[in-house]
């Protein structure tokens, strides 16, 4: 039976899409592409995730090995670029609706310190029974670590969770473990509508 929810932040709470994200920062095609392939999910923001960076550090080996002319613009994106991290539609809706239902509910992200900073930008984040964060943990999904530290932090069982993540190998890694999972589309209704096949699973 299902007790617990696990959802993980980005693109399921919150959407990132680094192409989105630049747009606020720059129309020009050619830095679009590079924001998109030097700033967001290189590998200082995987540094960032697994907590061995700290934001400052992250800039200046960006700047470091791209041409003067994008320091700035790095900059500005490394310091502003969650004011542009919105919710995902409906999931917080979603969530709020099983909250009142009863299940208890935790995430479980990939995500750098700053997760601290932008959380206020969802009320999703204020229904969390708990927040399990790579960077405190020094762990990456899809390392089968993250999750068991995640499960004994919170005194939970794997087969007792329902794991929401779009990113497939993410969600192969908890079901190794026996927790159940969920590849997140972004779909109407798709948190409530998985849930619910689980409880009717549950009643046969
Ligand atoms: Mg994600």
């Amino acid at each position: 039976m299902i007790k617990n929810l696990i959802f993980d932040m980005g693109n399921v709470i919150l959407d990132y899409t680094p192409r989105r994200i630049a747009s606020f920062f720059t129309s020009d095609p050619e830095e679009l592409d590079f924001l998109c392939r030097e700033v967001f999910s290189n590998r200082e923001w995987v540094s960032l995730d697994k907590g061995v960076m700290t934001e400052e550090q992250a800039i200046e080996s960006i700047c470091s090995r791209v041409p003067e002319k994008y320091h700035k613009l790095c900059r500005k994106v490394m310091a502003e670029w969650e004011n542009y991290f919105l919710p995902v539609e409906g999931s917080y809706e979603q969530i709020l609706l099983l909250k009142k239902r009863g299940y208890k509910l935790y995430m479980l992200t990939n995500a750098s310190l700053k997760v601290y900073k932008y959380r206020k930008n969802s009320p999703a984040f204020d229904l969390m029974d708990g927040m399990f964060v790579s960077s405190d943990v020094h762990l990456l999904k899809p390392d089968p670590g993250i999750y068991l530290c995640m499960l004994e932090k919170f005194g939970l069982k794997a087969e007792e969770c329902l794991f929401f993540d779009d990113v497939e190998v993410n969600v192969e890694a908890a079901q190794k473990l026996g927790i159940h999972g969920h590849v997140f589309r972004k779909g109407p209704d798709e948190i409530i509508k998985t849930v619910e096949e689980y409880e009717k699973q549950n009643a046969q």
